[in-house]
C-alpha cells in the first residue's frame, strides 16, 4: 500500500464509492482498518443510513486523486501537526485554505471527527478543519459534479490508452513480419470489401474455352517466414493482386491490379469445388464424340499437381481427390446411365510425360516414345500404353502408378516434374474405335521458361522448350476459340500430341491458372495471370478472326509469359535477333538430335541383321567363298556410307549446339 495514501484516508473523509449495481456516489469514511486493508463507509439513502466495507484497493481505484495530492497540500488540509502555523508561513506560496478548498477534490472536504485510527496503526487525535466543512452545499455539489466529470474523463483516457496499447501490440506483431506495412495496407484494403467467394450454389456455366484462376493458401514455410498474402478474391470471377511498390521518395504503396476470369477460386476452395466449375462440365463432351482438355498452368509450387493429381495429406498424395480421379468417377457414372449403358463403351487411360520435347510413358517404366505424324497430319505416339479400366478405383491405381513413375529417382533439388508436362488421358472407345478423349495436363512450371539464361545448356534447352510449348499452347487454344482453320500445333511436342483436341467443333478446353499468394511470388503470379488473361481475352473476342491474329507481332506474342519475355519486349530491337538465332538453333538441335538417334537405331538393326546373315554364310560346310567376299565387301561399303551419314548429322548437331551457345551468350550479355 502506498504510504501517501495512509495519511490521506481518515474517518470523516468524503470519498466516492461504487455500489454493486455499478452506481458511483459519495460516502463518508467511518473507520479505517488498522492493517490498512479496508475502510468502512456510510451514506444516507432517503432517510436510511447505509454502510459497507470497501477494500482499500477499490478506494484507490475509484479515488485516484488521493494519491496525486502533494503531501504538503494534504497537510494543509489535514493539519494534524502542531507546527501548522509555522508551516503555513514557510509555505507561503500555497494558496490559502479557502482557495485550496475550492480547487481541491471534494473528497477532501472532511467532516470533523474526534479520534482516528490512522493507517499506520497509530491512534491520533486530530480535528479536521472547520473551514472545509463550512464549504457551502452548492459549491460542494459543483465540486462533486466536477469530480465525477474528472473521473469520467480519466476512465475514457484509460480506455484510449488501452486501445492504443492494443494497436501498438498489433503493430508490434505486424512489424516483426518483414513487409508489415504492405500487410497492413492490404488488410485495410480488404476491410473495405464485401467478399463473396464462389459457392456450390453458383450456376455452372458452359464455356467452350474456360479460363479460371485458383489461389492456394499460404503454406507452412511461407507462414513461418511471415510472407504477406498479396492476393484477394472478392467474388467468383474476380481476383486482385496487390503489388507492393515504392515511390522515388521511398513511400510504400500498393498497386492493386484486377483480373477477371470465368471463375476465380480463393484459398478456401477445395479440389471438388474447382472441379465442379472447370473440368466437370466437359465430361459429357467425350460421350458426344468430342475432345476435352484441361490444363493446370502456373509457377512451380502453385498447386498444379495438387489440383490435378490429388491433394496431399502430409507427404502422400490422395489420388482420389484430384481432377484426374474426379473426371474418371464421372465418366463411370455417365457410362452406367441408361442412355450410355447400351453403347458398349470401353474406357482406357494413358499417362505420359513430355520432358524436353520427348515423350515418356508413365504407365510403362518411362519408356521413351516416338511421335509420328502421317501425311494427313494425324499424330501418333508410337507404343503408348493404353490401359483398359473398368472402374474409378482402377483409374486411381493407374494414377498412383504413373505418379510414382513420374517422381521416381528424383531428388527434391532436381525434380524434373517441375520441368515436364504430365498428361493423363481418358479415352472412350466403341468396339475399338475412338469416340472421345479427355486430356488432363499438369504443365511444367512456367517460371522454368526463364531458364534460357542459364549457363548450363541442359537447363537452357529445357527452359526454351517449356517457353516454346507454353506459347504454342496459348496459340492453339486461341485458334480453337476462333475456329481458325490452321492450328499451329507443330511448334511443340505438347501441342503436337494434343493436336486432335484443338480441332473440330466438338472440342472444349479449360485452363486453370494456379497462383501462389505470397509477396515473393508476385512477379510470377502477374505473369501467370497475364498469360491466362491473353487466352481468355482472345477467346471472348471471337469476332476478331484470322486476319487480326495474323497481324500480331512476335513481340506481342512474347508479352507476359516470363520475366525474360517481358524483358524481351523492353529490349526488343537488340534482343530479338539473338533470341531469333537462339530459337532457330534450338529447333536445329532437336531436329538433328532426333535424326541422329533414328540413324543409329536403324544402323544397329541393319548391322545386326546383315552381320547375322554374313556369319550365317560361313557356318555352312560348303559355302561359296567368292559370294561371301563380295557380300561382305558390299556390307562394309554400305555401312561406311551409313556411318558417314551419321557423322554428317553429328557435325550438323555440333554446329547447331555452337550456334545456340553463341546466341545464348549474347542474350545473357544483354541482360542485367
Ligand atoms: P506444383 O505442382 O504447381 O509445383 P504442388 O501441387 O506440388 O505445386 O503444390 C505445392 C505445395 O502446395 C504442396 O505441398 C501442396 O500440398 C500445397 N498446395 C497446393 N495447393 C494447395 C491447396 N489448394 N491447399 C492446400 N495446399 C496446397
Ligand atoms: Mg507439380
Amino acid at each position: 500500500m502506498d504510504s501517501r495514501f495512509y495519511s490521506r484516508v481518515c474517518p470523516g473523509l468524503i470519498i466516492n464509492i461504487q455500489r454493486s449495481n455499478g452506481q458511483i456516489h459519495e460516502a463518508k469514511v467511518k473507520t479505517v482498518r488498522v492493517d490498512g486493508t479496508s475502510v468502512s463507509v456510510e451514506w444516507t439513502e432517503g432517510s436510511t443510513l447505509k454502510g459497507k466495507e470497501i477494500d482499500i484497493e477499490d478506494v484507490i481505484a475509484i479515488n485516484p486523486e488521493l494519491l496525486e495530492l502533494p503531501a504538503a497540500d494534504l497537510k494543509e488540509n489535514f493539519p494534524f501537526q502542531e507546527n501548522k502555523q509555522k508551516r503555513r508561513s514557510t509555505l507561503s506560496k500555497i494558496p490559502g485554505p479557502r482557495e485550496a478548498g475550492r480547487t481541491r477534490a471534494s473528497k477532501m472536504n472532511c467532516v470533523p471527527e474526534a479520534s482516528v485510527t490512522n493507517l499506520n496503526g497509530n491512534t491520533e487525535d486530530h480535528l479536521l478543519p472547520g473551514r472545509i466543512s463550512s464549504v457551502s452545499p452548492v459549491r460542494r455539489r459543483s465540486n462533486i459534479v466536477k469530480e465525477m466529470e474528472k473521473m469520467k474523463n480519466k476512465r475514457e483516457e484509460k480506455r484510449a490508452q488501452i486501445s492504443e496499447i492494443r494497436t501498438k501490440r498489433a503493430q508490434e506483431f505486424d512489424s516483426s513480419c518483414p513487409n508489415w506495412e504492405f500487410a497492413k495496407m492490404i488488410k485495410e484494403f480488404r476491410a473495405t470489401l464485401d467478399c463473396q467467394p464462389i459457392s456450390i450454389t453458383d450456376p455452372i456455366e458452359e464455356h467452350r474455352i474456360c479460363v479460371c484462376v485458383r489461389k492456394r493458401p499460404l503454406n507452412k514455410q511461407e507462414l513461418q517466414k511471415k510472407e504477406c498474402d498479396v492476393i484477394t478474391v472478392p467474388s467468383k470471377c474476380v481476383l486482385l493482386v496487390h503489388e507492393p511498390k515504392q515511390k522515388v521518395d521511398l513511400t510504400k504503396y500498393l498497386d492493386t491490379q484486377t483480373f477477371r476470369f470465368d471463375f476465380s477460386f480463393d484459398e478456401s476452395s477445395s479440389n471438388e469445388m474447382v472441379y465442379r466449375f472447370t473440368a466437370r462440365p466437359l465430361v459429357e463432351t467425350i460421350f458426344e464424340g468430342g475432345k476435352a482438355t484441361c490444363f493446370a498452368y502456373g509457377q512451380t509450387g502453385s498447386g498444379k499437381t495438387h489440383t490435378m493429381g490429388g491433394d496431399f495429406s502430409g507427404r502422400t498424395q490422395n489420388a482420389s481427390k484430384g481432377i484426374y480421379a474426379f473426371v474418371s468417377q464421372d465418366v463411370f457414372l455417365l457410362l452406367n446411365q441408361p442412355r450410355y449403358r447400351s453403347q458398349e463403351l470401353e474406357v482406357y487411360v494413358t499417362f505420359f510425360e513430355i520432358y524436353n520435347g520427348k515423350v515418356f510413358d508413365l504407365l510403362n517404366k518411362k519408356t521413351k516414345l516416338r511421335v509420328l505424324e502421317d501425311g494427313k497430319q494425324q499424330v501418333q505416339v508410337v507404343g503408348l500404353q493404353e490401359r483398359q479400366v473398368s472402374s474409378a478405383e482402377d483409374v486411381i491405381r493407374m494414377i498412383e502408378m504413373g505418379t510414382a513413375c513420374r517422381t521416381s529417382g528424383q531428388t527434391f533439388a532436381n525434380a524434373s516434374s517441375s520441368r515436364s508436362h504430365a498428361c493423363f488421358q481418358i479415352l472412350l472407345r466403341r468396339r475399338g474405335k475412338l469416340l472421345g478423349k479427355f486430356s488432363l495436363v499438369d504443365l511444367a512450371g512456367n517460371e522454368r521458361g526463364a531458364d534460357t539464361s542459364s549457363a548450363d545448356r541442359q537447363t537452357r534447352m529445357e527452359g526454351a522448350e517449356i517457353n516454346k510449348s507454353l506459347l504454342a499452347l496459348k496459340e492453339c487454344i486461341r485458334a480453337l476459340g476462333q475456329n481458325k482453320s490452321h492450328t499451329p500445333f507443330r511448334e511443340s511436342k505438347l501441342t503436337q500430341v494434343l493436336r486432335d483436341s484443338f480441332i473440330g467443333t466438338n472440342s472444349r478446353t479449360c485452363m486453370i491458372a494456379m497462383i501462389s499468394p505470397g509477396m515473393s511470388s508476385c512477379e510470377y503470379t502477374l505473369n501467370t495471370l497475364r498469360y491466362a488473361d491473353r487466352v481468355k481475352e482472345l477467346s471472348s473476342h471471337n469476332g476478331g478472326g484470322e486476319t487480326q491474329n495474323q497481324m500480331e507481332t512476335e513481340s506481342e506474342e512474347m508479352e507476359g509469359l516470363s520475366p525474360q519475355y517481358n524483358l524481351c519486349k523492353d529490349e526488343e530491337e537488340e534482343l530479338s535477333p539473338h533470341m531469333f538465332s537462339f530459337r532457330e538453333a534450338m529447333t536445329q538441335i532437336s531436329e538433328h538430335e532426333e535424326k541422329v538417334v533414328e540413324q543409329l537405331k536403324e544402323l544397329k538393326q541393319r548391322l545386326a541383321t546383315k552381320l547375322d546373315y554374313l556369319l550365317g554364310i560361313t557356318e555352312q560346310p560348303d559355302y561359296d567363298l567368292e559370294t561371301f567376299v563380295s557380300t561382305a565387301k558390299y556390307f562394309v561399303e554400305e555401312s561406311s556410307r551409313n556411318f558417314l551419314s551419321v557423322g554428317e548429322t553429328l557435325d550438323a548437331l555440333g554446329a547447331a549446339m555452337q550456334l545456340e551457345e553463341q546466341a545464348s551468350r549474347k542474350m545473357r550479355r544483354k541482360r542485367p
